[in-house]
């Protein structure tokens, strides 16, 4: 899941930041809505986190921006009156957290919404004998839990939303790298590798389509 998250206030953004990414979310972090345009303008995002008052304006005026890209919003806001959350929701807000606020809490908020009917993606994925629950950040083949890490886990997001077409890598690199943290072609590849060890139990394949991007088959068993 890939968060855009906008707060200035440097020690909150970093803290939340590192916070929601042990708690498996990828987090692109920035201090201004200059910045966000920028992000929303490269990068896919499933929710944003944005605070409303920042050096160049108002939060609230990326909600539009937001909404047009299909991409949730929780609006934070510092003072929990009920006329800021009114604005908030009336702006088009679809959720809001007073700050300070805590992690978990946000976590499993953010769950929630990403859970909600008219959102993009069903929230559970199934195809054969594996399923992926979009909420729960877990995935099963039959009965067994997959242990997948992050990227693996969002990999395999991708994989079973477009079946059986191909996930083009540049999609991929978008959904499972954030825009400060590096990446490298090997990384990917050993990333595939392992979540293809991880599936073929299953008789899962990662069909490598060179150049393109990759596409997961289920062959049917020999009679
Ligand atoms: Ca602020």
């Amino acid at each position: 899941m890939h968060i855009l998250l906008v707060e200035d206030e440097t020690d909150l953004r970093v803290l939340a930041a590192n916070g929601l990414r042990r708690r498996g979310f990828a987090v692109d972090a920035v201090a201004t809505l200059a910045a966000a345009h920028d992000c929303l303008g490269v990068a896919r995002f499933d929710v944003a986190i944005v605070d409303r008052r920042l050096p160049d304006g108002e939060g609230l005026t990326l909600l539009p921006m937001l909404a047009r890209h299909g991409v949730p919003a929780l609006v934070a806001t510092a003072y929990g009156e009920l006329d800021d959350r009114i604005a908030g929701l009336d702006a088009g807000a679809d959720d809001y957290l007073v700050k300070p606020y805590d992690l978990d809490e946000v976590s499993a908020r953010l769950r929630a919404l990403l859970r909600r009917p008219g959102q993009r993606q069903p929230p559970v994925l199934t195809h054969g004998t594996l399923r992926l629950d979009t909420g729960a950040q877990q995935a099963w083949l039959g009965p067994e839990p997959l242990d997948l890490g992050r990227r693996e886990f969002a990999l395999l997001r991708l994989l079973l939303e477009v079946m059986p077409a191909v996930v083009i890598r540049d999609v991929v690199q978008d959904r499972l790298y954030t825009l400060d943290e590096a990446f490298s072609p090997n990384a990917l590849e050993a990333i595939v590798s392992r979540l293809r060890r991880r599936l073929a139990p299953g008789g899962y394949l990662i069909e490598n389509r060179r150049g393109i991007g990759w596409r997961l088959v289920l062959p049917a068993p020999p009679s």
